[in-house]
C-alpha cells in the first residue's frame, strides 16, 4: 500500500523540472509532488562556482510566471550594454521563493527535499534511508534528462600528483592568492569563465596557462538581447545567420560564413574551432580570452605531476606552485534523445536548441493540451544537445521542425506570444511591424527561412 498519493511525481527539483511544475500549476489543477537529493530547488545552480553567471540574459530564464532580475541594462562590466545576467545566488533565491511563495502557497505542490527517486513510486530519505512508497495518478516527470555535470561533483578523468593543487572553481576566489601561476583545464564556459574571472580579479595574461583539447565555436550575445530595442540588431543577425546558411557549401563554409556575419566568434583565426556547446559570450569577454598567451592545445590532460603536464599528445614543465583548475566536467551531456511523452512517463528534453526552461514550461503546456501522446509527441520532438557544427545543424532542424507544428496550433501559438522564456521572438513583438525599414528586415528573414531550412536537410546529410 502507498504512503501517499499524487498525480505528478516530479523528479528533480532543477530549472528544468521548477519550469515544468510552474506551467502545469497554471494549465491543470492537478496535485504534485517533487522530490529531489538535494536540500533545496534549484538543481546545479546550488553547488555552481561563485563568480557564475548566465550566459543569456536573466529576463527570459527561469519560470513563466516569475520574473528573474529586472530586464535593466548593465552600464559597466563585461556585459556592458545588454540586458543583465544572473548570479548563481539570485538563480538560488528565486527558485527558493518560486518554490515558497509560489508552489508551496498554491497548497497544490508537495515538495521532498533530500528524497531520492529510485523508479516508479519508491521513494528513499537520503539522511534516514526511510523508504516511502507514492502512488502517482497520472505521471512520473523525469527532470534529471538535462542534469549538469559541474567541476565540484563530476569524476575527474586525469590523474593528480600528490602535492599538486587541482581545485573546481568554487574555490578559487579562496586560493587565487596563494598562487602566482594558474593553469585553466577545459575550454567550456566554466573555462572561459574561470580566466575572465582571473584577469577581472588582476592577475596579468602571462600569469595563465590555458589547456584547450578542442576549439570551441562561441555565440555573440549581442544577438540574444530579448526586447525590441534590439530588434534591427537581432533581425539583422537573423538575416545574415539564414544567408550563411543559405550560401553555404559544406558543414565548414557554414561555420566560417556564421563568423563572418558576426554571430559566431572563436578564440584564435588561424585554428579551427572543432566544437560547438553553445556558450554565449560578449565580445568584451571574447577579448579578454585573447589576452591569454599560453594556450595548450595538445588535447586532454591525463595527468599532472609537481613539475610537469602529460596531455595526449605531449608532456608541458609546470611552473611550481601552479594552481590547476579543473573545468572540465561537461556540462549538458545528453546527445541521445528518446520520446518525451510515454505511457506513464514525461522525460523532460530541449524542445528548442540551448533553452532547456522555455522547453520544460512549454512541454507542460502541452501536457495540459487534450490530445493523445502521438499527437503531444509530435509536438515536441527533442532536440539534442550539440558537441560540433554538424549536430548543430541537425539540432537546429529539430528546432525549426518544432517551431513550425507549435504555429499552426492557435493555442500554443498564443502561449509562446504570451510567455517570457520566449526571448526569440519577444523582440518582433516589440516593435512596429509597420515601419518600413522593420518590415523590410522581418520580409527579408522570411523569404530566407525556406531555402536555408532546405539546405541544412542537405548539410546535415552529407
Ligand atoms: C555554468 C552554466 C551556465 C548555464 N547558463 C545557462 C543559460 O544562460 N541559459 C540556459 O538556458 N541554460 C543555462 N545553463 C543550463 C542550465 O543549467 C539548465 O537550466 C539545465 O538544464 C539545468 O536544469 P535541470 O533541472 O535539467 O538539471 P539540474 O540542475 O542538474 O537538476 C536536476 C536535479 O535532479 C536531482 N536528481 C537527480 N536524480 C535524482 C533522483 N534519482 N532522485 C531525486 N532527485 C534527483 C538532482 O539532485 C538535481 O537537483 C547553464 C549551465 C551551466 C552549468
Amino acid at each position: 500500500m502507498s504512503d501517499f498519493e499524487t498525480d505528478y511525481l516530479v523528479v528533480g527539483a532543477g530549472a528544468t523540472g521548477m519550469a515544468f511544475v510552474d506551467t502545469l500549476l497554471d494549465e491543470t489543477d492537478a496535485h504534485i509532488t517533487m522530490v529531489d537529493r538535494r536540500d533545496r530547488p534549484g538543481g546545479h545552480w546550488n553547488d555552481t562556482y561563485p563568480f557564475v553567471r548566465l550566459h543569456q540574459p536573466a529576463s527570459y530564464y527561469g519560470v513563466a510566471s516569475t520574473d528573474l532580475g529586472q530586464a535593466r541594462i548593465d552600464q559597466n562590466g563585461t556585459n556592458k550594454g545588454y540586458e543583465e545576467l544572473a548570479s548563481a545566488p539570485e538563480i538560488n533565491g528565486y527558485f527558493q521563493s518560486v518554490m515558497k511563495d509560489r508552489f508551496l502557497a498554491s497548497g497544490r505542490v508537495n515538495f521532498l527535499p533530500m528524497t531520492e527517486h529510485r523508479g516508479g513510486g519508491d521513494l528513499r530519505h537520503v539522511l534516514s534511508d526511510k523508504a516511502m512508497s507514492v502512488n502517482v495518478r497520472k505521471r512520473v516527470i523525469d527532470a534529471r534528462v538535462c542534469e549538469n555535470g559541474i567541476p565540484l561533483t563530476h569524476q575527474r578523468k586525469f590523474d593528480v600528483a600528490e602535492g599538486v593543487t587541482c581545485i573546481p572553481p568554487n574555490f578559487l576566489p579562496h586560493h587565487a592568492k596563494d598562487h602566482q601561476h594558474f593553469m585553466i583545464l577545459g575550454a567550456g564556459k566554466t573555462g572561459m569563465d574561470s580566466v575572465v574571472w582571473l584577469l577581472e580579479s588582476g592577475a596579468q595574461p602571462d600569469q595563465i596557462g590555458w589547456v584547450v583539447p578542442r576549439d570551441p565555436w562561441t555565440i555573440n550575445r549581442g544577438f540574444s538581447q530579448p526586447s525590441g530595442a534590439f530588434y534591427q540588431e537581432n533581425m539583422g543577425g537573423m538575416a545574415r545567420q539564414m544567408q550563411a546558411v543559405v550560401d553555404a557549401g559544406s558543414v565548414d563554409e557554414l561555420a566560417l560564413g556564421m563568423e563572418e556575419a558576426g554571430i559566431w566568434m572563436r578564440l584564435d583565426p588561424n585554428v579551427t574551432p572543432q566544437i560547438m556547446h553553445g556558450p554565449t559570450l560578449s565580445r568584451a569577454e571574447l577579448q579578454r580570452l585573447q589576452e591569454v598567451p599560453d594556450i595548450i592545445r595538445m588535447g586532454h590532460v591525463q595527468s599532472i605531476e609537481s613539475d610537469r603536464m602529460t596531455l595526449a599528445q605531449g608532456t608541458r614543465r609546470a611552473k611550481p606552485g601552479t594552481l590547476y583548475i579543473d573545468c572540465t566536467a561537461r556540462a549538458l551531456g545528453h546527445s541521445n534523445t528518446w520520446p518525451i511523452f510515454t505511457d506513464e512517463r514525461v522525460g523532460l528534453q530541449m524542445i528548442r536548441l540551448y533553452q532547456p526552461t522555455f522547453s520544460a514550461a512549454l512541454l507542460a503546456r502541452i501536457e495540459a493540451m487534450p490530445m493523445n501522446d502521438k499527437a503531444r509527441n509530435a509536438l515536441a520532438q527533442p532536440v539534442p544537445m550539440t558537441d560540433d557544427v554538424q549536430s548543430w545543424i541537425r539540432s537546429q532542424i529539430v528546432t525549426l521542425m518544432n517551431q513550425n507544428a507549435w504555429s499552426q496550433v492557435p493555442e500554443l501559438r498564443d502561449w509562446i506570444k504570451s510567455c517570457r522564456l520566449d526571448g526569440f521572438g519577444r523582440p518582433s513583438r516589440e516593435v512596429d511591424r509597420d515601419d518600413p525599414a522593420n518590415r523590410a528586415l522581418f520580409e527579408q528573414v522570411r523569404n530566407l527561412s525556406m531555402p536555408a531550412f532546405a539546405n541544412m536537410q542537405k548539410l546535415a546529410a552529407a
